[in-house]
């Protein structure tokens, strides 16, 4: 299939990430589970990378890593505070609910698809009675649904807030990378030292076949997280194949390379198609989406000419995801062909 814009998870893997996992497979037999020594090697690197001495753990997908975190965040009796359009309340079959054994979604339609210290506040405080859910934790989406980006103030607000009410903070880091590449600081900056306690760190829209890393900077809420992965389903066996392609990514810094090329092809697209009669931006692109609304007309004669995306955001809101490997080219045929739609 050609490129495409439908998701960031459409694309391949990196080459770094396939060299990496070649080479795991053509070192012979290893020690299952976790016990081996690539997975050993991919946790330190990350702990290098984050400055800190996290517990490190990983798991096949998103849905499973948010689920599991929140689930060892809160009794089912709690809660958890989220936007209203985050993966964990619109895009998870309901996991974190049920892994949780019924932790329920607090939400709040904060805009640009961020909380704000604010609105945590008002769900924090709206009940405190008996018949309420505890709120318990706040899940905050880095780059968020809409394609923007938390700044280190912004997290560092919602953490003082966080602790006023005693809830701790999961992030929500599939586009982590691309959100790093934005705003130019180093991963402690905008994760523990901002006051995160938990952070999914996304590989696979970053460029690796499968798998995602659970990062527990506040270690005391690992405790028996390695049994809930185990229970899940989550634990693989020969765990060397999700965690060695991460050593493709993080060396050299090849994470944060494609999340600057993805994110560059997003700027490239929104700068060519912002201004065209009748499209109308719905949110400045500091990550790997654009999001714009276009004519029905517009989107008809996008799909006609084959081009896959999706319209989830409101009447006729686009959203255009750049992958890792999205060629320049790429980009400009879409504009071309949204600029001769547009008329
Ligand atoms: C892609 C994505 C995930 C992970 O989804 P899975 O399909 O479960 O791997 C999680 N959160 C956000 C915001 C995402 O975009």
């Amino acid at each position: 299939m050609a490129q495409q814009f439908v998701s960031d998870n459409t694309a391949g893997v990196c080459p770094e990430a396939m060299e990496a996992f070649v080479r795991a497979n053509d070192a012979g037999h290893e020690l299952s589970y976790g016990e081996d020594s690539w997975t050993q090697k991919v946790c330190d690197r990350i702990r290098e990378l984050f400055e800190t001495d996290a517990e490190v753990f990983f798991v096949f997908n998103g849905t499973a890593a948010n689920s599991l975190v929140l689930a060892a965040l809160c009794q089912s009796y709690h809660s958890v505070i989220c936007h209203d359009k985050a993966h964990v309340e619109t895009d998870e079959c309901g996991a974190p609910e049920f892994f949780s054994g019924g932790s329920k979604l607090l939400t709040a339609p904060g805009i640009d698809g961020k909380l704000t210290a604010d609105d945590i506040e008002a769900l924090a405080t709206k009940r405190t009675d008996i018949h309420y859910p505890k709120p318990k934790a706040i899940s905050l989406t880095q780059a968020t649904e809409v394609g923007t980006v938390y700044s280190v103030e912004e997290v560092r607000a919602i953490a003082t807030m966080a602790k006023r009410h005693g809830l701790s903070i999961h992030m929500d880091g599939a586009r982590f990378a691309n959100a790093v590449a934005t705003l130019g600081v180093s991963p402690a900056e905008i994760t523990w030292r901002a006051g995160v306690d938990v952070l999914v760190f996304g590989g696979t829209k970053n460029g690796l076949p499968v798998g995602e890393a659970v990062v527990f900077f506040n270690k005391a809420l690992a405790e028996d997280f390695a049994y809930r992965v185990k229970q899940a389903g989550q634990l693989a066996s020969k765990m060397r194949f999700i965690s060695a392609p991460w050593l493709g990514l993080l060396n050299d810094g090849v994470w944060l390379k494609y999340a600057t090329h993805a994110n560059a092809m997003a700027r490239r697209l929104y700068q060519r198609i912002k201004d065209l009669p009748g499209a109308t931006p719905l949110f400045e692109p500091q990550a790997n989406g654009v999001f714009i609304e276009l004519p029905k007309a517009v989107r008809d004669g996008l799909r006609d000419r084959g081009w896959l995306f999706y319209t989830f955001i409101g009447e006729g809101g686009c959203r255009f995801m750049c992958s890792w490997d999205l060629l320049p080219e790429t980009v400009d045929r879409l504009a071309d062909d949204i600029e001769e739609l547009c008329g």
